[in-house]
């Protein structure tokens, strides 16, 4: 049986269609839980874009699509937590693990300063041998260089490990990186929510509850985030469904206590030739992955069951420029950064590992859609 509730958790639950359930979406109401699976996979593709449309122009002005001009940064590869999925990560003292040294990183935020970019994000493994200090005196050390370049860092499991190895609590590792120059928290690591699927793809990784109340204490200090999710992993539905309902759930929380939450969503497929996909798709016989269209169809239901989150990214990384600005047909309003450099992502067998400014305004131009550069925050500022 569908059900949709049109007033949250509030209101009058009905049993319906999933085109009578998507047509309640388009005049205001909210897909629960109970209907979202049914819609995920039975609506048409017309009905869920449409409906998405609706929705994304509930947050953002349906005319433009938005980029950011920023650069990925992967400080270390060393990591001590083996998710099966990851090609990016050296254990600690293999022949092939680095640090990079701070005249390293100061290149590429020189770089990235002369292109006119204005967001760093640097994200890297679970390093045992960088101690909270060694982080709070780089970020002071790079804020200070670069004013004019934003500093997002690290992801939740980032901080839960630099807690345990601090025996800190993960609020006060986050107020220590916030007072070092830190600027928002990257939704890095958060994969697939669902802890069934953790504990099979990365079971040493932060767990789904407190990815999201590590997020929400970073909502509380005035970070700003983003939330990520691979999906095709060989999950069902249903643990993509409960992924979003946390996600939802988390971000009903944090606008209400906070009145900030999270500033985007983006998702993309698994990447085939990971490791994973050796150790589960070819000896278990698991789909994984997913098609182009098994990815509009994703973002299309994602934009609709994460009412409350005002922006959607295309994955242009793992999809290509094409596929992502399909998604912006309906679903997405936003192309990403232009990355300069993409190591994690790259390593597990996508080929599309940075865009410049020009090649994603015109990918934008081409759908009709107006380009506009946007700050972390997404302002407008061109
Ligand atoms: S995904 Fe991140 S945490 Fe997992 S092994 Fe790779 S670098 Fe480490």
């Amino acid at each position: 049986m569908l059900i949709l509730n049109r007033d949250g958790d509030r209101g009058e639950r009905l049993a319906m269609t999933p085109d009578r359930a998507l047509r309640l979406v388009r005049e205001g109401g909210r897909l629960n839980r109970e209907s979202a699976e049914a819609v995920y996979e039975h609506a048409s593709m017309e009905d869920l874009e449409a409906t998405a449309r609706v929705v994304r122009a509930r947050h953002t002005n349906p005319g433009i699509a938005t980029y950011l001009v920023d650069r990925n940064v992967n400080y270390t590869n060393v990591c001590i937590t083996d998710c099966t999925f990851c090609e990016f990560y050296r254990r600690p003292g293999d022949a092939e693990a680095y640090v990079l040294s701070r005249d390293h990183l100061s290149a590429k935020f020189r770089e990235l300063r002369d292109l006119g970019g204005t967001r760093v994000l640097l994200q890297g493994g679970h390093n045992p041998d960088l101690r909270i200090t060694w982080y709070e005196e780089l970020f002071s050390f790079l804020t200070t260089e670069f004013p004019e370049i934003r500093l997002d860092a690290l992801s939740p499991p980032e901080v839960e490990h630099l807690a345990n190895l601090e025996g800190l609590s993960t609020r006060d590792v986050l107020v220590r990186l916030r007072n070092s120059g830190m600027k928002g928290l990257p939704g890095g690591g958060g994969e697939m929510l669902d802890d069934e699927i953790r504990r099979r793809v990365s079971p040493k990784k932060t767990m789904s509850d407190r990815w999201l109340d590590i997020m929400g204490e970073a909502h509380e200090l005035g970070l700003s985030t983003t939330v990520t999710m691979v999906f095709g992993f060989g999950e069902a539905i249903s643990h993509r469904c409960n992924a979003l309902e946390r996600i939802r759930n988390r971000q009903d929380r944090s606008l209400a206590l906070f009145g900030r939450g999270f500033l985007a969503f983006a998702s993309w497929p698994l990447q085939h030739q990971s490791r994973y996909g050796e150790l589960w798709g070819l000896k278990k016989g698991v789909k994984l992955g997913a098609t182009s269209d098994e990815y509009l169809r994703h973002t299309a239901f994602a934009r609709i069951y994460l009412d409350n989150v005002a922006h959607m990214q295309a994955s242009w990384p793992t999809m290509g420029i094409d596929v992502a600005a399909r998604a912006l047909a309906a679903s997405c309003d936003d192309m990403g950064g232009t990355m300069m450099e993409e190591n994690v992502v790259s390593q597990a067998g996508s080929v599309y590992s940075c865009a410049t400014e020009a090649a994603l305004r015109e990918a934008i131009s081409n759908t009709g859609l107006l380009p506009r550069k946007r700050t972390t925050e997404y302002s407008l500022v061109d």
